[in-house]
C-alpha cells in the first residue's frame, strides 16, 4: 500500500506538469498524495473496517474534496451523488485504488472476488474490472507464491488478456504526448515498469519516465514493486511526510494488520 502512495506522490508533480527527465528528484514541494492514495486509502479502509465500498470511497473523496489534479470529471459527480451509480467506467481509477485488496486477503480468488467488488461501486465496466483484477492478483501472487517476473507476464496474459508493451513503445507514445487514462492501457505499462526494473525505486522512476499518467502509472507499478522489492526506508519516511492524520491511522492499521497476519473475511 505503502509503495502506491509513493508512486502517487512522486508522479503527481509530472501529471499535468513538467516533463520528467532522467534523474529526476523525487520528493520535492511540489509534488502531493493525489486522489490515487485518498481511494486507495478508502479501499484499505472499507475491507479492515468492514464498510461498503461505496460508503469508504464516498466519505474519503468527500474530506478531500479537491486534492493536487482532482478527480476525473464523472468519478467528481459520481462522489457528488447522494444515489451514486456505477458509471460503466473502464478508467484507472479502480485499479489504481485496489492494491490493499491483494495484501488484505490470503485467498487467490477471495482476492479476484473482491477487486471485483471494489471496481464495480463506480468502474463496472468488464475492462475497469479487469484492471482491479489483475493488479490485486498480481500482488498475491508475488507476494503469497513468490512467482517470478516470467511467471506475472505469463499468467497476466492467461487470466486477463493483455499483452505486456515494451518499454520502446510505451516511451514513444509518452513522448508523443498521449495519455493513458485506461485500465486497458495503465495496467499493462504499470507492469512493464514493474518487469523491467531492478529495484523498487527503479520501478517508480521508469514509471514516471514513461510521462502520460504519471501518477497512476506509478502508485500501480509501487503497489506491484512492493510485493517483490523490499521499499526503502527513506522513502517511506519522505511519502508519509505528505500525508494527513486521518490517512496515516488507516495506514497504521492496514500494517498493523498484516504484520500481526489477522486478515480480513469479508
Ligand atoms: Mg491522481
Amino acid at each position: 500500500m505503502i509503495g502506491a502512495i509513493i508512486g502517487d506522490i512522486i508522479g503527481s508533480r509530472f501529471e499535468f506538469g513538467a516533463t520528467p527527465e532522467e534523474g529526476f528528484e523525487l520528493f520535492t514541494p511540489d509534488c502531493s498524495y493525489t486522489d490515487d492514495t485518498i481511494c486507495t486509502i478508502a479501499i484499505a479502509d472499507a475491507v479492515m473496517n468492514h464498510r461498503n465500498y461505496q460508503e469508504a470511497l464516498h466519505d474519503w473523496c468527500r474530506r478531500y474534496p479537491d486534492p493536487m489534479g482532482g478527480y476525473g470529471s464523472r468519478f467528481y459527480e459520481w462522489i457528488q451523488a447522494d444515489q451514486p451509480h456505477p458509471m460503466n467506467s473502464y478508467g484507472n481509477g479502480s485499479a489504481m485504488r485496489v492494491s490493499p485488496i491483494g495484501w488484505l486477503f490470503d485467498d487467490w480468488e477471495q482476492v479476484i472476488d473482491e477487486a471485483k467488488k471494489s471496481a464495480e461501486v463506480s468502474h463496472n465496466h468488464p475492462e475497469g474490472i479487469k484492471g482491479a483484477q489483475c493488479v490485486a492478483e498480481t500482488i498475491c501472487w508475488l507476494r503469497l507464491m513468490r512467482f517470478s517476473k516470467t511467471d506475472v507476464e505469463r499468467k497476466v496474459h492467461k487470466f486477463f488478456g493483455y499483452e505486456i508493451p515494451s518499454m520502446r513503445d510505451i516511451l514513444k507514445i509518452g513522448a508523443e504526448g498521449h495519455f493513458d487514462g485506461t485500465c486497458q492501457e495503465t495496467v499493462p505499462m504499470a507492469l512493464r515498469c514493474f518487469m523491467d526494473a531492478n529495484d523498487f525505486e527503479e520501478t517508480i522512476r521508469l514509471a514516471v519516465l514513461c510521462d502520460g499518467d504519471t501518477d497512476t502509472k506509478a502508485c500501480i507499478a509501487g503497489a506491484i514493486a512492493e510485493a517483490y522489492y523490499q521499499v526503502p526506508e527513506t522513502m517511506i519516511e519522505k511519502a508519509i511526510s505528505y500525508l494527513p492524520d486521518d490517512m496515516l491511522g488507516i495506514l497504521s492499521q492496514f500494517y498493523e494488520t498484516i504484520q500481526s497476519g489477522c486478515r480480513q473475511k469479508k
